[in-house]
């Protein structure tokens, strides 16, 4: 998912939402929605579908508004529904309440259970209604003390983007498994999932929240809290892999530069030739250029893709994914035909993609086609908010490399290194990175123990 938020009097808050998550749609297709307050009331719209579908009608109106936060949905928990998004809003005795949240919480079953036993009516099947009942339900006197309270009771990936009605506040997890970054703008503040959202609204970027760090935005200007020192570090590499937009930059690393060094790394490692290197676009192309660059085989645009059709991998049943790759790529017979070729990928997570697309070039001409994946085998569910699916779903998890060739039809297939990843991503320590879904390394508990990791 995305989230943004923004605290502003000289700005209209909910354009500047809007565009934020049209800048952060690349983290979520199902659903948007934007929350906006004046100071008394509060007002929130949310619609199925991509940013300007939900909003195609115009933006939610409030003269006078000068808090707004906003979610793109890409749904990991809670069915693909329009009870299930966000944001989430209530009223409680202290006032409203507003809150969006990317991640995945491990503990969510245990906290819904203890609370419907206290009372508490569940309205979605989302984790994040968990949080927004903690912080309603807290016995504490400042929003502050109720948020922090909340926090430490859940567990795994949370950014959490909150207002109330004089406040904007953000959250990230102690294991910073997600990004989320605050920036300024006229005099006023804003939080965003990635930097490419700050650079759409023209904010200038401050810093990365810390993991385990609030801050609280009011006419006073951001404070910052430190809640979780000392847990251990676990930023998602999939967001430099796949995930994040490629001029975003988090926690102080590019993400294309991270790509580009993936690229690079492959072509030293696989040692592969052939007359060109293509991409699978859009998410294989930086690191194809990488590949490119380092081995001197010309890039070309081998694979054309349709660029009104949203992510694949994002929706949620596999027929829809099925379908949605022919409509969404084609071999281009003009470049690839006679040609043997290095087709970069970012990942493989069920095989579906690449064999089709394997299949595609082949009946446009292509001689061989030798593929490169510019991450490791994805042998482990994620619980963090990645949707990499249940593991019997994931061709590496039952299969070895051999075999996955086989089954998608390449001449050569070649996986990046555990240790080439950690290279490329040049400016983080390895050791304050989530690796999981390849070693199997989970940096905090999961739903059902650890052996459900091997069973999910
Ligand atoms: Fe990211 Fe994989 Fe860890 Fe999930 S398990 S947070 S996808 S690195
Ligand atoms: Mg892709």
């Amino acid at each position: 998912c995305g989230v943004f938020g923004i605290y502003s009097r000289h700005d209209d808050v909910a354009l500047n939402t809007y565009w934020g998550l049209y800048a952060l749609q690349h983290r979520g297709q199902e659903s948007a929605g934007i929350t906006l307050t004046d100071g008394c009331q509060m007002d929130v719209q949310r619609g199925m579908g991509l940013v300007g579908e939900v909003f195609r009608k115009g933006l939610p109106e409030m003269p006078g508004a000068h808090i707004a936060i906003g979610h793109v949905r890409y749904s990991t928990t809670g069915s693909s529904l329009l009870i299930n998004t966000q944001p989430l809003m209530v009223s409680y005795s202290g006032g409203h309440i507003s809150l969006a949240h990317n991640g995945n919480l491990t503990n969510a079953r245990e906290l819904r259970v203890d609370l419907e036993q206290k009372g508490s009516v569940f309205q979605t099947s989302i984790d994040s209604e968990v949080i927004v009942n903690l912080i309603a339900r807290s016995g504490k006197d400042t929003i502050e003390d109720r948020v922090l309270e909340s926090v430490a009771r859940i567990e795994g990936a949370y950014c959490l983007v909150i207002m109330t009605d004089d406040k904007l506040i953000g959250v990230r997890d102690p294991h910073g498994f997600r990004p989320l970054c605050i920036g300024k703008l006229n005099g006023g503040w804003v939080l965003a999932s990635e930097s490419c959202a700050l650079d759409s609204v023209g904010a200038e970027m401050i810093r990365d929240l810390a993991p385990g760090e609030m801050v609280v935005v009011d006419d006073a200007g951001p404070r910052y809290y430190s809640f979780a020192a000392g847990n251990r570090r676990a930023l998602c590499i999939f967001e430099y892999i796949y995930f994040a937009r490629p001029d975003s930059v988090i926690d102080g690393q590019s993400v294309y530069a991270a790509r580009f060094a993936m690229g690079r790394q492959l072509a030293r490692e696989s040692g592969f030739k052939a007359d060109l290197v293509i991409s699978v676009p859009d998410s294989g192309t930086t690191a194809a250029l990488g590949f490119s660059y380092e081995s001197g085989v010309p890039f070309a645009e081998g694979l054309i893709k349709n660029r009104y059709i949203g992510r694949t991998f994002i929706q949620p049943e596999q027929q829809k994914r099925d379908t949605g790759v022919r409509i969404k790529l084609n071999a281009n017979r003009a470049v690839v035909e006679g040609k043997s070729v290095i087709m970069v990928d970012d990942s493989i997570v069920r095989g579906t993609t690449s064999g089709k697309i394997v299949k595609m070039l082949k009946e446009a001409g292509a001689t061989s086609v030798k593929m490169c994946v510019s991450s490791p085998p994805i042998g482990y569910p994620c619980y963090y908010g990645i949707d990499t699916s249940a593991r019997k779903e994931l061709i590496a998890a039952s299969k070895q490399v051999e075999e996955i060739r086989d089954f998608i039809g390449a001449d050569a297939l070649y996986y990046l290194s555990l240790e080439g990843l950690h290279g490329s991503v040049a400016n983080i320590d390895h050791g304050r990175m989530c690796y999981a879904c390849f070693n199997c390394d989970y940096p905090c508990n999961i739903p059902g123990g650890e052996e459900a990791a091997g069973s999910k």
